[in-house]
C-alpha cells in the first residue's frame, strides 16, 4: 500500500566501476513496485493519484516477472511491493517467489486487512524478507474511521502478530495528522508490544488525496512541537528496542526535506500500469510525460535518458533562491510535487523552504486551517472521493 512514506531510507546510491555519464545517478538499490491502486481502505491522505488506475490496466504477472528479471540484471537489489493494497493481487505469492528466484530482497508494504495466517506463511515460504504494516491510530474507533474500513484495526494487529510468528521482521508505519497525533504515545507503545523492529512516524505530506483533505488533516504548530518532543523522548528511551524514523510536516519546517533523496537520484517507482516514475506522487504533476515499461525502452534507458527523470535531476534546473543556495546539494530544492501543488510549477522552489516567497503564506494557511477544525474527510475512492457522513 502506498501510504505517505515509501522506504526511501532503504535506498542508497550505487555507482559501479565503469559506469559512464551520470555516474552520480547509478541505478538505485531499491524500487517501489505499485502492483495495484485497488485497496479496501479509503485513507484521506493516500498518496496514490486522484485518478486511480483501473484493474484492467494493471501489469500482468508475466509483465512483472519480466520487470523483475530486468531489475535484477541491472543491479537493483530490493523490491518493495506496494499499491493500493498489494495483497488484492491473487498472484502476490508468485511475484514474491519470482523476486526470490532472481535474487531480489522483497518487502511487502500493506494495510494488512486482507491477509490471513495461511497467506502470511505462504509469503514467508516464497521468500518474503520484510513486512511493513500501516496503522491509522492506536484505538480501533479512530483508526477505522480514518481508514474508512470497519474492523480494520483489529485485523492489522492480528497480521502484525502473524508477521512475527512466521519469523519476518516488522515495520509499523503510522501516518500522523491533526486527528490522530494525540494517540502517538499509544502508537509507540503498540509498536513495542507488537515486537516491531521499526516504527515510522510519518506526518502527512500534502499532495494528491492529502491536499484535497488538508483542512481536515493539518496539525497545529503546537501539536507539531509536542510531537517532536514525544518522538525525541521515545527515540532515547527505546534505543536498541525500537528504531523510530520521523518525517516532520513540511509546512512548519524551515527547510524542505530531501524528497526522494533528490529527483532521479536514488529512487524510482513503477506504477500499476507500468509507468516508471521518479516519485510515487509524480503523476500529480500534470503535463509531464512518463515512459512505460510497456513501451519499447528498457528500464535502464528510462532511468538514464527519459525527459521526466532528467528534467529536475541534479541542480542545473534550479531557479533562485536555490541556484545560489548553500543547501542545494543537500535538499535538492525540496519536493517537486509540492512545488507544483502550491505554486503551479514543479520547477519552483518548494514553498516549505523559508527562503521561498510563499513560505510565510503557507505557514499561515496551515495554522488557519488547523484552527478552523473542519474534521470531515473526503475518502479516497475510484470515483473522485466520498465525503464522510456528518456526525448525528
Ligand atoms: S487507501 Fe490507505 S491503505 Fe489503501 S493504499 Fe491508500 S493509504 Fe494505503
Ligand atoms: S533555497 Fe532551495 S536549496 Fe536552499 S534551502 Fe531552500 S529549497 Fe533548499
Amino acid at each position: 500500500m502506498t501510504d505517505q512514506t515509501p522506504p526511501v531510507a532503504d535506498f542508497q546510491l550505487v555507482t559501479r566501476p565503469g559506469e559512464d555519464q551520470r555516474t552520480e545517478y547509478g541505478i538505485p538499490l531499491a524500487v517501489l513496485a505499485e502492483l495495484t491502486h485497488r485497496c479496501p481502505l479509503q485513507c484521506p491522505y493516500c498518496s496514490n493519484p486522484l485518478e486511480l488506475e483501473a484493474a484492467s490496466k494493471e501489469l500482468t504477472t508475466a509483465e512483472w516477472f519480466k520487470i523483475m528479471d530486468e531489475l535484477a540484471e541491472i543491479g537493483v537489489l530490493q523490491i518493495h511491493f506496494s499499491g493500493g493494497e498489494p495483497s488484492v493481487r491473487k498472484d502476490l505469492v508468485d511475484l514474491v517467489r519470482h523476486a526470490t528466484k532472481v535474487g531480489l530482497y522483497s518487502n511487502l508494504i500493506t494495510s494488512a486487512v486482507m491477509l490471513t495466517r495461511a497467506r502470511m506463511q505462504e509469503l514467508a515460504d516464497a521468500g518474503l524478507c520484510h513486512v511493513q504494516i500501516s496503522v491509522q491510530g492506536a484505538e480501533a474507533a479512530l483508526a477505522d474511521r480514518v481508514g474508512g474500513f470497519k474492523n480494520g484495526h483489529v485485523k492489522k494487529l492480528e497480521a502484525a502478530r502473524w508477521t512475527r510468528e512466521v519469523g519476518l521482521p516488522l515495520t509499523i508505519n503510522a501516518v500522523m495528522h491533526r486527528q490522530n497525533l494525540h494517540q502517538l504515545p499509544q502508537i509507540i507503545d503498540m509498536a513495542v508490544a507488537l515486537d516491531a523492529d521499526r516504527l515510522e512516524v510519518a506526518n502527512v505530506q500534502y499532495y494528491g488525496w492529502a491536499l484535497k483533505n488538508r483542512d481536515a488533516l493539518i496539525p497545529s504548530f503546537a501539536q507539531v512541537e509536542e510531537t517532536n518532543r514525544i518522538v525525541a523522548e521515545a527515540q532515547d528511551r527505546l534505543a536498541g528496542v525500537l528504531d523510530i524514523d520521523y518525517v516532520v510536516p513540511d509546512y512548519y519546517a524551515q527547510r524542505p526535506k530531501q524528497c526522494m533523496g533528490g529527483w532521479g537520484r536514488q529512487f524510482f517507482n513503477i506504477s500499476p500500469a507500468g509507468k516508471v516514475l521518479p516519485c510515487h506522487a509524480a503523476e500529480s504533476i500534470t503535463g509531464m510525460e512518463f515512459d512505460s515499461v510497456r513501451g519499447n525502452k528498457s528500464i535502464r534507458w528510462i532511468w538514464d535518458n527519459s525527459e521526466a527523470f532528467n528534467k529536475y535531476r541534479g541542480t542545473g534546473w534550479m531557479p533562485e533562491p536555490c541556484k545560489s543556495c548553500e543547501f542545494k546539494e543537500i535538499d535538492f530544492g525540496g519536493c517537486r510535487c509540492q512545488a507544483f501543488a502550491l505554486t503551479g510549477s514543479a520547477g519552483n522552489t518548494d514553498p516549505a523552504c523559508v527562503k521561498s516567497d510563499l513560505h510565510a503564506a503557507i505557514f499561515q494557511q496551515a495554522a488557519t486551517e488547523a484552527a478552523e477544525e473542519q474534521d470531515r474527510f473526503t475518502y479516497r475512492n475510484f470515483s473522485g472521493g466520498a465525503l464522510e457522513a456528518e456526525e448525528l
